[in-house]
């Protein structure tokens, strides 16, 4: 894995904490983007050479209307920027972690994405992620 790309942050309102972390970070948001494969919308933020993404669902069928029920709002997950995806999932599913879906998806900011599910690393939800060229 090439570095931390990101880390996810459940949030119940993404206005309000778009400006809340403006005012952490001292710098805007550049990108807003809705993900309809996964219901969320996000946000990202820029750290240098990661990001920091905020996620609200945007419905209560979405993963993280469920996530907040359960967990609050808060860090969901962290994000690893792979080469290459697909040769980093069969990896990791013959060393036994449990992929959330058998094909890579189409992610926010322009990658291809796939998650490992929580119970398999340590209660941490990670996401590989490609960019897309
Ligand atoms: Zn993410």
């Amino acid at each position: 894995m090439l570095k931390i790309e990101h880390i996810g942050i459940a949030v119940k309102d993404i206005a309000s904490s778009n400006e809340l972390f403006a005012k952490l970070f001292g710098e805007e948001h550049y990108k807003l983007e809705k993900v309809e494969s996964e219901g969320v919308s996000t946000s990202f933020f820029k750290m240098g050479e990661s990001k920091i993404e905020l996620l609200e669902a945007d419905g209560p069928e979405s993963p993280i209307a469920k996530f907040i029920e359960k967990r609050g709002e808060g860090i969901h997950h962290i994000a690893f920027e792979v080469k290459d995806i697909r040769a980093e999932m069969q990896r990791l599913k013959k060393e036994g972690f449990q992929l959330l879906s058998e094909e890579p998806k189409k992610g926010a900011d322009n990658k291809l994405i796939c998650f490992l599910h929580p119970k398999s690393s340590n209660g941490v939800l990670i996401e590989l992620c490609q960019e897309i060229k």
